[in-house]
């Protein structure tokens, strides 16, 4: 087995050294994948061989999209700590399942919420939960207020669902992101179950608008959702103001801070998620700003009991149940048997500490910066948005061109097609646009100024 790791390691060194100059995706190594296809083998073949191919596809085919200039969705890197505590939790394969199944990976996941809640400035006595994702902290975050919104109704939604309930109230503004609205999906809301309160194009919230849905629920229990950090220009709705409205209405006020959370670590971006610590459950992602491997998330909630009582999963004579000292994280979360996704999370923050990634943060703010000034600079760029975080929304505007929205699909299109750097496009108010987001240890200056270049030439020759 030791062979097969080495293989893995020899070609382990050579890609991580690409990864800052290669492209983030050639399109002629993508014919390789024919490779791995073809029927489920019979008998099997040299594992060498295999892990040999798989290498050779991969590292040629794969995205590089831990790469430094990967700038769509919102896509972090991989730190080296984190990397090297990724390949030790497949290396232990722990089941982070309970206390017993894995004392070890129960402890790690304790210290890993710990610091988490601590790199974000949250109360110690918050409960918490390490998922794949910020679609399943979302999914934890809503299945927590729904368990709350049940026993409000007198009902225990855990026990017997939502049958006797009328629908949940769900409140937000034009930010709420489409994985909010699938967790309600999966939850049994519906994701239509949404009542977007916005004031413009863009989706900003409309505060009045959403105490007058809330007077007319005449003291019904009701969801709201604030956004921190929304995926289009990094903005944010007003924390503070949602916390006021949820407290004088006796709301569950969800936060979905998938990267935005991460303004709380410089004193520059801070304000932008004042009023955090009076919301009852935060949704965010590691495998973003942290800058660890996928699949990373984590939800953190107020009342730590709330999770046992909408996750627990007590009756089969085997298992511990909610209250046993012998229980762990299985039952205050979606999922049952989980890999140990807090080793990355904890190696991370403990090789580089709150300062080094406050540090980080403020880096991709000043690349942020950089790359607003240089879309101001060119002519035939048009930015849209203010840059509060790591986000920067513009579009090409050229001279002479009729129709702006096809010319920037069409733009977005040639940019995934040439490979050399990545962004996607969106509609914002109305407008396609560009929207590359900086969430990469890796990235430098010289990276955006490519990315800038790429657009520019790209744009040039549409025209
Ligand atoms: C990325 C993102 C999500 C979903 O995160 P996944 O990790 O892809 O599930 C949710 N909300 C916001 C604001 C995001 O940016």
């Amino acid at each position: 087995m030791s062979d097969l790791l080495g293989q893995v390691h020899a070609a382990a060194g050579a890609y991580l050294a690409s990864l800052s100059g290669r492209a983030v995706q050639d399109p002629a190594a993508l014919s390789l994948l024919a490779e791995l296809g073809g029927p489920l083998p019979e008998s099997g073949g040299d594992p060498a061989e295999v892990i040999e191919r798989l290498l050779r596809v991969g590292t040629a085919a794969g995205t590089a999209s831990s790469g430094p200039r990967f700038f769509h969705f919102v896509t972090g890197g991989v730190t080296p700590a984190a990397l090297a505590a990724d390949w030790t939790a497949a290396l232990l394969d722990q089941n982070a399942f309970s206390k017993i199944s894995s004392p070890f990976a129960h402890e790690v996941e304790t210290v890993a919420l710990g610091w988490l809640r601590d790199l974000f400035g949250l109360p110690e006595s918050w409960g918490g939960a390490l998922v794949g994702s910020a679609t399943f902290a979302n999914f934890t975050s809503l299945g927590c207020a729904t368990h709350w919104w049940g026993f409000q109704h007198g009902i225990d939604t855990a026990a017997d669902g939502l049958a006797e309930l009328p629908r949940m109230p769900v409140l937000s503004s034009g930010y709420v992101h489409a994985s909010a609205r699938k967790a309600l999906q999966m939850l049994g809301h519906g994701r239509n179950a949404v009542m977007v309160c916005a004031r413009d194009g863009v989706g900003r919230i409309d505060l009045g608008l959403m105490r007058r849905h809330l007077d007319s629920l005449k003291g019904a229990p009701a969801v709201l959702i604030a956004n921190a950090g929304e995926v289009n220009a990094g903005d944010f709705d007003p924390v503070a103001e949602f916390a006021g409205l949820a407290e004088e209405f006796g709301c569950w006020l969800h936060v979905d801070g998938a990267f935005g959370l991460f303004a709380a670590l410089s004193p520059r971006t801070a304000p932008l998620v004042d009023g955090i610590d009076r919301a009852h459950s935060i949704a965010a992602d590691a495998h973003k700003w942290l800058n660890v491997p996928y699949e990373s998330g984590f939800a953190l909630v107020r009342d730590q009991a709330r999770l046992g009582a909408a996750f627990g999963m007590p009756g089969a004579a085997y298992l511990p149940g909610p209250g046993d000292p012998a229980s762990g994280y299985a039952l205050y979360g979606p999922e049952s048997s989980r890999r140990a996704r807090s080793l990355p999370i904890w190696a991370t923050l403990a090789a580089y500490g709150k300062a080094g990634h406050r540090e980080m943060v403020e880096r991709h703010l000043d690349l942020a910066q950089h790359l607003a000034a240089r879309v101001d600079a060119a002519p035939e760029l048009e930015r849209l948005a203010d840059v509060k975080l790591c986000i920067v929304c513009f579009r090409a505007r050229p001279r002479g061109v009729a129709d702006l929205d096809d010319f920037n699909r069409r733009l977005g299109a040639a940019l995934l097609q040439d490979g050399r750097v990545y962004a996607g496009t969106t509609v914002y108010d109305g407008r396609v646009a560009l929207r590359p987001a900086i969430v990469n240890w890796r990235t430098t200056e010289a990276d955006i100024d490519l990315f800038v270049d790429v657009v520019r030439e790209l744009a040039r020759k549409m025209i």
